[in-house]
């Protein structure tokens, strides 16, 4: 099978041939389908996040056919202890021993795969593999993210990307507001999360003080959180939704003072799949995808660094 290999950090990946994976018992062998690109996946190539063990196929958010015709989708939690104090406290996400798709092991940006069948979801109907690729990671640690603002109503998003563009949606559903901050400039996103439903829009730069009941930072920008946590009330919540962020400068306390919470959040649990899998048809979520062979992607991966795209690349095998 044709496959993208991560051979080393700081390299692109290569485009190489492969047995196709067996399955052990309790996996499944999946035929990929399609597979969303996630800005994890830059961190990952420039070694900001550690990958244990090189090479390494990345790519976590898997739409494929298991042997038995299902459609499934594979996400970032490969495969947890199940037995430490978070994973029997409804926490598995935060498993010291937890594996990871597409870093601890392979993932999709190949033609096959083979993936714990306990960690595989049932992809909801009326949902294309391209369409529900973004989904699996965009779609649900944004979703996760989005939680974590409990009943904020206006809610702003720094960084509209793929999971911006999809939270926005489950938002509106919910009739909150969303307050898009974007790179200043970025005139392209502005009019994507408009287009979205977002209340306002507008660079990151423009954010006023006080006015939000929370903030989410999808952005890798630590320099947000101060600008973030200065926007939002007494008591409001500010979330950082990556798994990596520059560092964060410092800042005055008062800007943390009346109760401000700074939060981060890490990985999903299967709980958070389930629920947001069975959401996502109901408001309905539908994405903006831009499709890019496996020859290419490597430039799906530039395209999201230089921010060339409003939405969400995905990745799609040719099985030729
Ligand atoms: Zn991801
Ligand atoms: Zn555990």
């Amino acid at each position: 099978m044709n496959v993208r290999i991560l051979d080393r950090v700081g390299v692109p990946m290569q485009l190489t041939k492969r047995s196709i994976p067996a399955a052990d018992p309790g996996q499944l062998l999946v035929r990929v389908l399609a597979c969303g690109v996630c800005r994890t996946d830059l961190h990952l190539l420039d070694g900001e996040v550690e990958i244990p063990e090189l090479p390494r196929v990345l790519g976590h958010q898997i739409v494929g056919e298991a042997s038995d015709g299902r459609l499934v989708g594979i996400p970032w939690l490969a495969w947890t202890c199940g037995e430490c104090v978070y994973c029997t406290t409804g926490r598995e996400n935060l498993c010291p021993r937890a594996r990871f798709t597409g870093r601890d092991v392979d993932g999709g940006y190949a033609e096959w795969t083979v993936a714990d069948e306990r960690f595989c979801f049932p992809i909801p109907d009326g949902y294309p593999a391209l369409q529900a690729a973004p989904l699996l990671c965009a779609g649900l640690i944004g979703h996760r993210a989005f939680r974590m603002c409990g009943d904020a109503r206006r809610i702003g998003v720094f960084g509209f990307g793929a999971a911006g563009h999809v939270l926005c949606q489950v938002a509106r559903h919910e009739q909150r507001e969303i307050h898009a901050f974007t790179r200043p400039g970025d005139r392209a996103a502005q009019a994507f999360a408009m287009e979205l439903g977002a209340a306002t829009a507008a660079g990151s730069d423009e954010a006023g003080a006080s006015s939000l009941d929370a903030a989410i930072i999808f952005a890798p920008d630590g320099a947000l959180v101060p600008i973030a946590l200065r926007a939002v009330v007494p008591g409001g919540t500010v979330v950082c939704g990556g798994i990596h962020m520059s560092d964060i400068p410092s800042f005055p306390y008062a800007d943390l003072w009346q109760e401000r919470v700074l939060r981060s959040v890490a990985n999903l649990t299967r709980a958070d799949a389930e629920e947001f899998l069975a959401l996502a048809p109901l408001v309905p979520v539908t994405t903006r995808v831009h499709r890019y062979p496996l020859e290419r992607a490597n430039d799906a991966l530039a395209d999201l660094r230089a921010g060339r795209f409003t939405g969400a690349a995905v990745v799609v095998p040719d099985h030729s």
